[in-house]
């Protein structure tokens, strides 16, 4: 007999802002009787400038902590989610009593962790009521140790065990608790991590997140207009890009299913129509365009040494790297030549440490030459469809040499799954749309 698929579902904040964008949520759920586990977000913006259910139950917990009144600043929060009871017609459902128990525990100032986890635990309580599906709660199945670490392995036997007795259930995202019992939340986002850690604790089939776009874009939009979505995407490539600045999942979501071989299907409860994007440890699958995507950050500073014969000087780059980590500093990049070797590293945290590590590296390894530069950007090309093409970084050159950016530094990581490449700061846009447009436009 066949094994019944399980698709673990974890829904954003903006999937979950109304009673509308509930039913859009209801509507996937039931379309697909796999999806059995529900993760869901705290209530998130309306529109634009609306606040989050998750940061109004900071403010109000911060106005309970200095002793002054909070009822309202809790009514208002209440009144979200009545709102969306009242829009989905959920009947014989009330939130007064889990209200009564929150305003008590604010009075007591129980804790942020636990304020904040309300807009993800009411959130469960209503999508269950709306579901029908039994609601679970998190702090009962996720894990910390007293420390306020993650303990996975305690996370995967409790979960797992709890999980795999039930057919359906709502597991809210975002927290968990400690062996005394309180409240610990993950850092912000933390829903994503709730639906991996799920995802893995069940054996899923597939892990879908679905939030407001329908995956991963090749580029920054606001760099390019309209950019590809990247239909498949591997865990390392999509972790090359985040680190330049291209985040849809939370970094620690990765981790729980790296190894488990769950793939993350990450979806538009907007567009339930669209595939999104696939992220996978692996696949045999040839990416349309040589290059996965393209990432970027500015705000870099290069510190250059020079030093006649430094390649035969034993010890050189340790030293180098052992002054910079005596200031507590962590470095991005260090390309290297024959009598040179650069270091480059965030500019803001480098500033007021930059004159400590002139004399550091003076005392250190005594340089001919030190020469430091200022607002660089550092691009990051990814994809693994570069390993065995040719002449990926010569039409990355030639592509910036007909925009006329000036190209500082490239440095291909050995994995050849990414080059980097250094330019100054007011290049940035330029550069990507040239390299934009010679991998993708061009291939259109
Ligand atoms: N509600 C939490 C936050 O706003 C967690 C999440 O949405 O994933 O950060």
């Amino acid at each position: 007999m066949e094994k019944k698929k399980i698709k673990v579902v974890k829904f954003g904040g903006s999937s979950l802002a109304d009673a509308n964008q509930f039913e859009k949520v209801g509507a996937i759920i039931r379309a697909d009787e796999s999806r059995r586990y529900v993760v869901p977000s705290a209530p998130g913006r309306r529109f634009s400038n609306d606040t989050k259910v998750t940061d109004m139950l900071y403010a109000c917990y911060d106005l309970a902590e200095q002793g002054v009144d909070f009822s309202q600043a809790l009514q208002n929060i209440k009144d979200r989610y009545d709102a969306i009871i009242r829009g989905l017609g959920i009947r014989d459902f009330s939130l007064d009593e889990e209200f009564r128990v929150i305003h008590e525990n604010f009075s007591n100032k129980i804790g942020r962790d636990y304020a904040a986890s309300r807009g993800e635990y009411l959130n469960g309580k209503v999508m269950s009521a709306y579901l029908g599906f039994p609601f679970v709660d998190a702090a009962e199945v996720v894990k910390f140790d007293e420390n306020g670490e993650f303990d996975a392995v305690l996370t995967d036997r409790t979960m797992g065990e709890k999980l795999r007795a039930m057919d359906y259930a709502v597991i809210p995202g975002f927290y968990g608790s400690k062996p005394d019992g309180s409240v610990k939340t993950f850092t912000r986002g933390g829903s994503d991590i709730t639906g991996s850690i799920v995802a893995k604790a069940v054996h899923a089939d597939l892990y879908e997140n679905w939030t407001d776009v329908s995956g991963f874009l090749m580029a920054d939009p606001r760099v390019i207009d309209n950019p590809v979505t990247i239909s498949t995407i591997t865990y390392r490539e999509m972790r090359e890009l985040s680190y330049m600045g291209a985040t849809v999942l939370h970094e620690d979501a990765i981790f729980p299913l790296r190894k488990e071989g769950i793939p993350i299907n990450v979806r538009n409860t907007n567009r339930p129509e669209d595939p999104g994007t696939m992220v996978v440890e692996s696949t045999c699958s040839k990416p349309r365009y040589t290059i996965t995507g393209i990432g970027g950050k500015k705000g870099f500073a290069s510190i250059t040494i020079e030093k006649a014969m430094m390649n035969a000087e034993i010890g050189f780059g340790r030293k180098v790297l052992q002054v910079i980590e005596n200031e507590g500093m962590t470095f991005e990049h260090i390309p290297s030549g024959i009598d040179t070797f650069s270091v480059f590293v965030n500019q803001k945290e480098f500033e007021p440490h930059e004159q400590a590590i002139i004399a550091g590296l003076h005392r250190t390894v005594h340089p001919d030459l030190i020469e430091l530069e200022s607002d660089l950007a550092l691009i990051a090309v990814v994809g693994r469809g570069m390993r065995r093409t040719r002449g990926t970084a010569g039409r990355i050159f030639s592509a910036l040499a007909h925009a006329h950016v000036n190209v500082k530094m490239i440095d291909q990581g050995s994995s050849e799954l990414n080059i980097i490449i250094g330019v100054e700061n007011r290049d940035f846009e330029t550069a990507i749309r040239a390299i934009y447009d010679i991998f993708v436009i061009s291939q259109l």
